[in-house]
């Protein structure tokens, strides 16, 4: 746990005031005590962060400290392993203080999952002489970009916490480029976001192999949402709206779409969707270590055929089902080790050999959706170290997972074609209308 002092009047009241401002008002619970006696004037709204130029850094040792500050606050950072009580009492909060204010949090904010990086802000009231933290006063926390959890101390010596949302504009920025040597470099370069950067490699990763598939002089072009702030700062990168990959001369583009029964995905002009019914790859971070067809096999020494793909991957590595689909084997199968078969439709099926363990509540005959863990990177049968052996199946027989034309996902029809049409033309309008962001271009996230 990173601890760092920093004196403040602010931050508090500046949350209270927030409170009070904030359009959309608290989101459910009990409100935080009315702002009528704070400071006046126009503060942030907003987290801690926003509110850091406010702030003054304080001396560390307390016996630098001017006497008449209001409160002290304190920055605690959860690492790995922490818990939000080790991190209270570790900063000097009685254990029952600390257990109540725990208590009121948790209406808002589940304590038992908090993420390293997680920071809170705690406020203490000035102790004797005013120059060392004394009571504890409460705390406050942006579990995410969009809402401040503020914890405070009533009159009566009790927790109550509160929500807040923030008062954010989305906006769409547009950014473009030309690749160099990765579409992840040339991204890097038009100064996406790095969550940007993975969504637009999710969208395309049906359909382009980004090893074999991009050229110098290909380009992207892309529009995105930001959320800003009331000082127009950006806060936070959204989701793609658009993306246009050109590839060698032939430009895909990918619009996003929420469809009648509210599922979100890329379509392309013809309302096909980028996802398709199988993944070639069910596997993140592996390595290829052997491709379909004819090999000098390394257990048996002479030469046969091999009938899928083969991952190199650590031990434990997670296994996505390819596609959506009914599982129809799990079990030991002879050389195979630990073997998983999901039957996706009456032509396809794929296979996943070698498991190390199979996921919990897998069986026969259970559905599982495309993505779904079905078990992990093992050694199991006759293998020469831990991989995971892929087939897909067409028909029952084996056919090249690298090669072949995959099964298309979803395709838009009849009405929900209409809906799409429309939410398409419109997109391109705002596509057509917006500059290319030079706050983008100067990468200032
Ligand atoms: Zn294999």
């Amino acid at each position: 746990m990173r601890v760092t002092r920093i004196l403040a009047v602010a931050v508090l009241s500046a949350a209270l005031l927030f409170t009070r401002f904030a359009a959309d008002g608290p989101a459910g619970g009990p409100a935080a005590p009315p702002a009528s006696t704070l400071i006046p004037g126009s503060l942030s709204l907003g987290t801690p962060a926003a509110a850091a130029p406010l702030q003054t850094q304080g001396p560390r040792a307390p016996q630098d400290t001017p006497v008449n500050k209001t409160s002290f606050t304190q920055t605690l950072r959860a690492g790995p392993g922490d818990t939000l009580s080790g991190m209270l009492t570790g900063a000097g909060i009685p254990r029952t203080e600390a257990l109540g204010a725990i208590a009121a949090l948790s209406k808002h904010y589940d304590p038992h999952r908090i993420k390293p990086g997680q920071e809170f802000t705690v406020t203490f009231q000035p102790g004797p002489g005013g120059v060392a933290p004394g009571r504890f006063l409460g705390l406050t926390l942006t579990p995410d970009f969009k809402r401040l959890i503020t914890v405070t101390r009533t009159e009566d010596g009790r927790f109550r916490a509160s929500t807040v949302k923030k008062s954010l504009t989305r906006r769409l920025a547009r950014a473009s480029g030309t690749i160099k040597q990765s579409l992840f470099d040339a991204g890097t370069r038009a100064g996406l976001p790095v969550s940007v950067l993975i969504e637009m490699i999710r969208a395309y990763s049906w359909d382009v192999d980004f090893q074999r598939d991009i050229y110098p002089g290909d380009s992207f072009e892309i529009m995105f949402e930001r959320f800003h702030d009331e000082r127009g700062t950006v806060v936070h990168s959204g989701r793609i709206v658009f993306i246009a990959l050109t590839l060698s001369g032939t430009r895909r583009a990918l619009y996003r779409h929420t469809t009648g029964d509210g599922q979100t995905d890329y379509f392309d002009e013809k309302g096909q969707s980028a996802r398709k019914a199988l993944l070639r790859t069910p596997i993140d971070g592996a390595r290829l270590s052997s491709s379909f067809g004819r090999r000098r096999h390394p257990v048996l020494g002479y030469t046969r055929m091999h009938r899928g793909l083969d991952f190199r991957a650590p031990p434990g590595t997670p296994i996505y089902a390819a596609g959506k689909g009914i599982v129809e084997y799990v079990g030991r199968n002879g050389a195979f080790g630990r073997y998983v078969r999901i039957r996706h439709n009456s032509t396809y099926s794929t296979a996943y050999a070698h498991m190390r363990r199979f996921a919990k509540g897998l069986g026969k005959g259970k559905r599982v959706e495309q993505g779904q863990i079905i078990g992990y990177v093992g050694s199991s049968g006759r293998s020469t170290g831990p991989h995971l052996h892929y087939e897909i199946l067409r028909g029952g027989r084996q056919i090249n997972p690298l090669t072949v034309t995959m099964p298309a996902g979803r395709r838009l029809k009849g009405w929900e074609m209409s809906r799409f049409r429309y939410a398409m033309s419109k997109i391109k309008r705002q596509f057509a209308d917006l500059a290319i962001d030079l706050a983008v271009a100067g990468g200032s996230e």
